[in-house]
């Protein structure tokens, strides 16, 4: 079934602004500016809403959530280097975008989301879209341990601390990216796993996310 909403000249136009606009912020990686200027992001908005799509802003998406501002969702993704076929566990579904983003730069998306409804919605959404994704629901704090080991492990909402289990879900060689904090502001943190139980740490720039909440978050 064909999606009911249009992507016509002007959202088009829009999303090539909103490329040109990540790029003069830094965003470097050539196959996420490429994704970022493909996927129709008003897809994730009310009808009323299009034209806050392609600021470079988040916006709420109900049950107190929101879709990440499209700099996050770029510089994450940058810092995961997904190479085609890598097995990608996202915490945090959301809207989907961001899953959307890591679809289309190769990766194999496992995403798991806590709110049933938002759930509900974006499993229905994604694949209207052609976009294909594992959808779960519950508590991601606690990584899925069923579909482990991760290549690359990207959490969307903001954790007190990095939780252990998420790391012993990382293959060897591969990356966890996840913004830590107070509820206020997170640091950008990678964790590069280099041995069983040996860790490369870099703390970078400043965020604000939601809280990730659940067992081993707030
Ligand atoms: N990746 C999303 C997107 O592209 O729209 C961003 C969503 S929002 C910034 C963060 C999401 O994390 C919210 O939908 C929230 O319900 C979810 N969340 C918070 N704690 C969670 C947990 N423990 N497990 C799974 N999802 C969680």
């Amino acid at each position: 079934m064909a999606y009911k909403y249009v992507d016509n000249y002007r959202e088009q136009g829009a999303r090539k602004k909103l490329v040109d606009e990540l790029r003069k912020k830094g965003i470097e990686d050539e196959n996420v500016l490429q994704a970022i200027g493909k996927i129709p992001r008003h897809y994730f908005f009310d009808e009323t809403f299009w034209k806050q799509a392609y600021k470079d802003i988040a916006f709420p998406i109900g049950e107190g959530q929101t879709i990440s501002q499209p700099y996050t969702v770029a510089y994450q993704t940058e810092l995961l280097h997904i190479k085609k076929g890598d097995r990608v566990l996202e915490i945090g579904t959301g809207s989907g975008y961001q899953a959307c983003v890591l679809a289309e730069v190769g990766a194999k998306v496992f995403t798991i989301e806590r709110q049933e409804k938002l759930y509900e919605r974006t499993r229905n959404l994604l694949p209207r879209m052609g976009y294909k994704a594992h959808f779960f629901l519950g508590d991601g704090s606690k990584g899925i341990a069923s579909h482990a080991p991760y290549d690359k492990i990207i959490v969307t909402a903001g954790a007190p601390t990095v939780p252990e289990t998420l790391l012993s879900q990382l293959k060897i060689g591969g990356t966890l990216v996840i913004p830590v904090g107070d509820e206020r502001s997170q640091q950008m943190v990678t964790i590069l796993k280099t041995g069983e139980n040996d860790y490369e740490r870099h703390v970078l720039d400043t965020f604000r996310f939601v809280p990730l909440v659940g067992e081993r978050a707030w």
